[in-house]
């Protein structure tokens, strides 16, 4: 099989519909759409590339909606390379709640989303048929997610299905690609909690199968935030060529530190979710010292804070976003107290420039 990205280290990731320069920081949107904004605005952030769930698109709009819309590209006006993300992760958190949500088997995840609704199976054969149909470009197979503290038995059967449900994934992909002819790329995850020898051998086995491109699966930040061993251990495991995905790493030094492991693409709602809580990212030593010291290089902002009152500086003096280009610190804090959708907007696309611009950086 050949390897998506560059042979000299990997790069850049081939997607169908376009190169992404690697490391990468794609967005969640999550539910089709970065909270507030449109595809003008994410360009102008000199974001590439976006993340979006299928497991919750399945609810809305439905994939027959998507398909019979031309995918999700024409239904997003976004021309640029899609992940999709399969949904273990929600899954683990539906079930965490309650056993009345469902139960996971050799076959699949058999959920129930609301109290007292129908029960739906999620097979990955079915899971990998909704990315594909939904015009994906990078798909994720089905994983068991756990939690690091879950006991050994439960990380011993969450390798096992995870690639069980892998190769299924695999198999019904190269059914898709040779009934339509259209080659996406397709990931797979690793799991095996903190457990260094169930972690080697998913990734054997999983590397065995063969995917363009390996996730690191289940709780990659440890209590006070610090990446944890196994990230750097399972980034080992996977030979160079391939590109692997720093799932859910997103604090700006984590995202550097997991850089410097070999992770070259990485998706986390934190830059969108901040925003939303008027905390706001800025550069306190130039990007480029970012990899030097990944403590040091930048710090947050509190929008509600009264010393913005009467700030005329942007957010970040070095920053070249719309927000930062065009409106104070004084208007963007009276947006956020008079709640304009117009305070999300900007709040968002200065933190999604600041990644952006940590990623330029990096590369
Ligand atoms: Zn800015």
């Amino acid at each position: 099989m050949s390897t998506p990205s560059d042979s000299a280290g990997g790069r850049v990731l081939r997607t169908l519909h376009g190169d992404l320069e690697l490391p990468v920081f794609l967005p969640d949107a999550t539910r089709g759409v970065v909270r507030g904004l449109d595809a003008d605005d994410l360009r102008a952030c000199g974001i590439g590339a976006l993340v979006v769930n299928a497991f919750h698109l399945q609810s809305h709009p439905g994939m027959n909606t998507l398909r019979a819309l031309d995918g999700l590209h024409a239904f997003m006006h976004w021309p640029a390379p899609i992940m999709t993300d399969s949904g273990g992760f929600q899954v683990l958190s539906l079930l965490a709640g309650s056993s009345k949500r469902g139960s996971i088997t050799k076959k699949g995840v058999r959920l129930r989303l609301r109290d007292g609704g129908d029960c739906r199976l999620l097979t990955p054969e079915k899971c990998i048929r909704h990315q594909f149909m939904a015009g994906a470009d990078v798909l994720v197979c089905l994983d068991y997610c756990t939690h690091p503290a879950a006991p050994h038995e439960e990380q011993r059967r969450s390798v096992d299905f995870t690639v069980l449900w892998a190769a299924a994934c695999r198999q019904e992909f190269d059914r898709l690609v040779e009934a339509t002819g259209r080659r996406p790329l397709v990931f797979a995850v690793v799991q095996g909690g903190n457990d260094a020898s169930l972690r080697r051998e998913c990734a054997e086995r999983l590397l065995e199968i063969g995917f363009d491109g390996y996730g690191f699966g289940g709780w990659p930040v440890a209590d006070g935030g610090r990446l944890v061993d196994m990230v750097q251990f399972v980034a080992e495991l996977i030979p160079q060529e391939h590109p692997r995905w720093g799932l859910g790493i997103g604090k700006p030094g984590n995202l550097v530190r997991a850089a410097q492991c070999g992770y070259s693409v990485f998706d986390c709602t934190i830059p969108t979710r901040d925003a939303r809580h008027r905390r706001l990212y800025v550069f306190r030593t130039p990007p480029e010292s970012a990899a030097a010291q990944p403590d040091e290089f930048c710090d947050t902002v509190y929008m509600q804070d009264d010393r913005h009152r009467r700030d005329a500086r942007p957010v970040d003096e070095s920053c070249d976003c719309p927000c930062c280009r065009n409106y104070s610190r004084a208007y963007l804090h009276h947006l956020f107290q008079v709640w304009d959708p117009l305070a999300l907007r900007l709040a968002t696309m200065h933190n999604l420039r600041f990644y952006a611009r940590l990623m330029g950086a990096l590369r």
